[in-house]
C-alpha cells in the first residue's frame, strides 16, 4: 500500500527534543522557539514571527489583530480549509466567499472588487498547493480600498511570488506580502512540528506589539522577559497560542533540513508531471497550473478530472491497486454550516475543484519508483 501521506523524520527530532527536556525549559518561548522564529525572520525577511500550536491558531491571531466589528466583511475563497473562514467568523465577521480562478484553485482576483462593500475590512488569499495567488493584483485592490490582507500560507513554505510593478521585478516569499500571514506545520504539510503546529507572521509594524501580547495570554510578559518593563500584567485579550519547546525542537530538526526536503519533494513532483503529461495532452485530465508569477514548493500534486464520476472511479481504482489518492475541499459556501448564511451566488470554479480535483501521494519518503508505479497504474487505467 502506498499511503496518501506519511510524516517524515529527518533523524534529529528526538535529539533536539531530548535537548529541550535537559534544558529544564519545556514551556513556550524558550531557546528552540526563538531559534525557529529567528530562522524564518532571517531566511525570508519576515518582520516578526511567532510559533503557534496550529495554523488555525495563527489564523485566529490574524483575525483578532484585524480588530473586526460585528458585521464587518472578510473576502475568502470558498475553496479552502474550514479554518480560514472560521478564524474570522469567530471574531463576528461576515464571510463573503469568492470563487476560484478557472486555471487553478486560487482566489480569482478579478472577482474581488465586485464583492467589496463599505463594510469590507480584509481579503484572505489562500496559496493553494503552495502556488501564489496573484498578489500584485490583490495588494493593489487592498490598497485602493484601504483593506488588510491576511495570507493563508499554510501550504506555502519556501514558495515565492514574482512581483512586477511598473516593470520593477522582485521575488517575494509567500507569507511576507500581506499585512499578516499564517503557516501550518501539520503533519500533512512540507515540514511538521510533530503533528500540529503553526506560525504567525507579522509584516506590518503596527501589529507587532499586540501580536506578542495576544500570544502571551493578554499579558506583556514578552516585554518583561526582554527587560523592557519591570513587571508584567494583563493588558489586552489573548489566549495560549504558543507551543511547547518539544514541538519547537521537533520543528527545528525539520527546518535545518528544509533544502533537502524541498529538493526531494520537487523531484517527486517533477516525475509525476513528466510521466502524466502525455495523458493530460490527450485531454483526460489537467495537471497542476503554476502561473508565471509563481514558484512551485511541491506541496501537492493533483489532477483535475472532467467530472465527479470520473474522479470517484479513478480514486476507487487506485485504492483497489493499493494507492491512497484523495479528494480535497468541499465548497464552504454550500457546507451544512454556511449554506443558510451564504448570499446565494454560484461559485462554479470552486464547485468544479470540489468535485473534480484528486490529490496523489506526495511525501518525502515516497520513492521515484513508487511515483513511476502510480503513473503506470494511471496509464493502464486509461488504456
Ligand atoms: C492546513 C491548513 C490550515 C490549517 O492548519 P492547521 O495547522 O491544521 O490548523 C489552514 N488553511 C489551509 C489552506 C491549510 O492547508
Amino acid at each position: 500500500m502506498i499511503n496518501f501521506n506519511q510524516p517524515h523524520l529527518t533523524g534529529k527530532e528526538a535529539h533536539y527534543m531530548y535537548e529541550a527536556v535537559s534544558a529544564c525549559k519545556l514551556s513556550g518561548n524558550g531557546a528552540f522557539t526563538k531559534r525557529c522564529q529567528a530562522w524564518f525572520e532571517q531566511r525570508y525577511g519576515f518582520r516578526k514571527c511567532l510559533l503557534t500550536t496550529s495554523g488555525t491558531d495563527a489564523l485566529e491571531m490574524c483575525a483578532m489583530l484585524c480588530e473586526l466589528k460585528p458585521g464587518d466583511e472578510v473576502i475568502i475563497p470558498s475553496y479552502t480549509f474550514v479554518s480560514t473562514a472560521l478564524a474570522f467568523l469567530r471574531e463576528g465577521a461576515k464571510v463573503v466567499f469568492a470563487d476560484s480562478m478557472s486555471r487553478n484553485p486560487n482566489i480569482d482576483a478579478d472577482t474581488i472588487e465586485a464583492l467589496i462593500t463599505p463594510r469590507t475590512k480584509v481579503i484572505v488569499p489562500v496559496h493553494y498547493a503552495g502556488v501564489a495567488c496573484d498578489m500584485d493584483a490583490i495588494m493593489a485592490i487592498a490598497s485602493k480600498h484601504n483593506l488588510l490582507v491576511v495570507e493563508d500560507a499554510a501550504q506555502a513554505i519556501d514558495s515565492y511570488y514574482k512581483s512586477q510593478i511598473n516593470n520593477q521585478k522582485s521575488q517575494m516569499p509567500l507569507g511576507g506580502i500581506g499585512h499578516l500571514s499564517a503557516f501550518s506545520f501539520h503533519e500533512t504539510k512540507n515540514v511538521t512540528s510533530g503533528g500540529e503546529g503553526g506560525l504567525l507572521v507579522v509584516n506590518d509594524e503596527r501589529f507587532v506589539r499586540r501580536a506578542e501580547i495576544l500570544w502571551e495570554k493578554g499579558t506583556n510578559r514578552a516585554e518583561f522577559f526582554r527587560g523592557e518593563v519591570n513587571k508584567y500584567g494583563w493588558v489586552d485579550i489573548g489566549s495560549s497560542f504558543l507551543p511547547s519547546e518539544v514541538n519547537a525542537a521537533f520543528l527545528w530538526a525539520q527546518l535545518e533540513n528544509l533544502n533537502d526536503i524541498q529538493s526531494k519533494r520537487k523531484a517527486l513532483w517533477e516525475t509525476y508531471y513528466q510521466l502524466l503529461k502525455p495523458l493530460a495532452e490527450k485531454g483526460l485530465f489537467s495537471l497542476p497550473d503554476i502561473p508565471n508569477y509563481a514558484t512551485n514548493n511541491a506541496h501537492m500534486f493533483y489532477l483535475v478530472l472532467p467530472s465527479l464520476e470520473a474522479r470517484t472511479d479513478l480514486i476507487a481504482y487506485l485504492k483497489n491497486h493499493g494507492v491512497g489518492a484523495v479528494f480535497h475541499y468541499l465548497s464552504l459556501h454550500s457546507s451544512a454550516y454556511y449554506a443558510p448564511r451564504h448570499d446565494g451566488r454560484a461559485l462554479p470554479n470552486c464547485d468544479r475543484y470540489a468535485d473534480c480535483l484528486v490529490r496523489l501521494p506526495l511525501f518525502y519518503d515516497l520513492t521515484i519508483e513508487q511515483v513511476q508505479t502510480i503513473c503506470e497504474l494511471i496509464s493502464t487505467y486509461y488504456h
